[in-house]
C-alpha cells in the first residue's frame, strides 16, 4: 500500500529548477480539512512541492500549546489531516513529510534557542496579543504558548529553511524567527540561514451560512464529506439575501456562493451567463447552485476517492510518515551537531 501511495504521486512528478528553495512549513492537526483549509494552505503546499525542496510537517506539539487540556483527539486529527494532504496531492516522494514530535531534535533546538530569546520579543509580538484575546475561553497563559514562536523558529532553522510560506498575519512570527537566527549567528558564528517569507494568499472562504468557514460554526464543507452531504451543502449555501423569491432579481456580487465558489469553478463565459440569469431572475438559485455542484464534482471526486482508498490501510500512512521522518532526522541531526559545537556543548 505504501508503494501504491508513492507510485500514485510519482505520476504527477514535475522537475525542479535552479530557483528551487528549501521550504519549511507546518500545519496544526485540528481534524478533517474543509474547503477553507484547502484554499488557504493545502493547495499552497501541493503547488510549492513542484519546484522546491519542501519539508512539510504535522505540527502536533504546536497543537498542544493551545489545546493541552484536551489532547484525546490528537492522534485521530493527525490521521485525518494526513489523509487529506495525501489525497489532495502532497507527494511524500517529492516532499519530506513527517510528524513534528517524531523528530526530537526540534525540541533540543527549541531549548537552546529559548536561552538566547529575550522574553520581550515574545510578549511584544502582536499576534500573541491578538490570540490571547481571541482565545480568551482557553487558559493559554502557559509557557508553551508564549514560547510558540521559538518552537516555530526551531522547526525552520533545524532544516536550514530558506523560505517559509506565510500569510500577511503570520509575518511577525517569521520575523521573530529571523531575529533569533541573527542573534544566534551573532553570538556563535554563522550557523543558521535567515529564512525569507513567501507571501501566500489566504483567501477568506465563507461557510454555508456566510460566516467564515469553520468547524466551530458548523458551516464547513469537508473534503471528506460524502457525495450526498457535499451536494446538500452546496445547494443550501447562502445566496444573495435579496432573492427571497424565485422571481426576485439578485446580484452575484452580493452572493456568497458566487463569490466563494462560482468564481473558482466556472469559466468566464459561465460566470457571465450566471450574472445575466441572476440579475434578470431568469435562473433560480437552486438551478444555479446545481450547475455549480456539477462543476465542482470533477475536482472533488478524485480527492474523495483517493481518500477512501488511503483510509483502508491506515498503518501504511505511518510507514510513509516514518520514511519522511528518517529523511528529516538526517538533516536535523547534522544541524544539531553544528549547533552543539557552536554552543560549546
Ligand atoms: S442565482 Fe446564483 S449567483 Fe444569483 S444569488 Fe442565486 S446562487 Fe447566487
Amino acid at each position: 500500500m505504501v508503494r501504491k501511495i508513492l507510485d500514485c504521486h510519482d505520476s504527477r512528478s514535475e522537475s525542479r529548477n535552479d530557483q528551487s528553495k528549501r521550504i519549511v512549513s507546518g500545519i496544526r492537526p485540528t481534524g478533517k480539512s474543509h474547503l477553507g483549509n484547502y484554499f488557504g494552505a493545502l493547495q499552497n503546499w501541493v503547488e510549492l512541492q513542484k519546484q522546491n525542496d519542501c519539508f512539510f510537517f504535522i505540527a502536533d506539539w504546536h497543537a498542544l500549546t493551545t489545546d493541552y487540556q484536551n489532547s484525546s483527539e490528537l492522534s485521530k486529527n493527525i490521521e485525518e489531516l494526513v489523509l487529506d494532504l495525501l489525497s489532495c496531492g502532497l507527494n511524500p516522494k517529492k516532499s519530506t513529510f513527517f510528524i513534528q514530535s517524531h523528530i526530537k531534535e526540534h525540541s533540543e533546538l527549541f531549548l537552546l534557542l529559548s536561552m538566547i530569546t529575550p522574553v520581550g520579543w515574545l510578549e511584544r509580538n502582536p499576534t500573541y496579543k491578538d490570540q490571547i484575546q481571541e482565545l480568551s475561553a482557553k487558559d493559554i497563559t502557559n509557557l508553551g504558548f508564549l514560547g510558540y514562536p521559538v518552537l516555530q523558529a526551531a522547526d525552520i532553522l533545524i532544516y536550514q529553511g530558506e523560505a517559509v510560506p506565510v500569510g500577511r498575519d503570520q509575518l511577525p512570527y517569521l520575523e521573530v524567527c529571523r531575529e533569533i537566527a541573527r542573534r544566534a549567528n551573532h553570538l556563535y558564528g554563522n550557523i543558521f540561514k535567515e529564512p525569507q517569507p513567501i507571501l501566500t494568499q489566504s483567501p477568506l472562504i465563507q461557510g454555508t451560512d456566510g460566516r467564515k468557514m469553520s468547524k466551530s460554526y458548523n458551516n464547513a464543507i469537508y473534503l471528506s464529506d460524502s457525495e450526498e452531504d457535499f451536494k446538500k451543502k452546496i445547494i443550501t449555501f447562502i445566496t444573495d439575501p435579496k432573492r427571497q423569491r424565485r422571481t426576485d432579481p439578485g446580484d452575484p456580487k452580493d452572493c456568497p456562493a458566487f463569490q466563494n465558489f462560482h468564481k473558482r469553478f466556472m469559466n468566464q463565459e459561465e460566470q457571465a451567463e450566471i450574472y445575466k440569469g441572476c440579475t434578470t431572475a431568469s435562473i433560480g438559485c437552486v438551478d444555479c447552485k446545481t450547475k455549480l455542484y456539477h462543476n465542482i464534482h470533477p475536482w472533488i471526486f478524485p480527492i474523495r476517492e483517493e481518500r477512501k482508498r488511503l483510509s483502508k490501510d491506515r498503518k501504511s500512512l505511518y510507514t510513509v510518515l516514518e520514511e519522511g521522518a528518517q529523511k528529516a532526522r538526517k538533516i536535523a541531526s547534522k544541524t544539531m551537531e553544528i549547533v552543539r559545537a557552536a554552543f560549546h556543548l
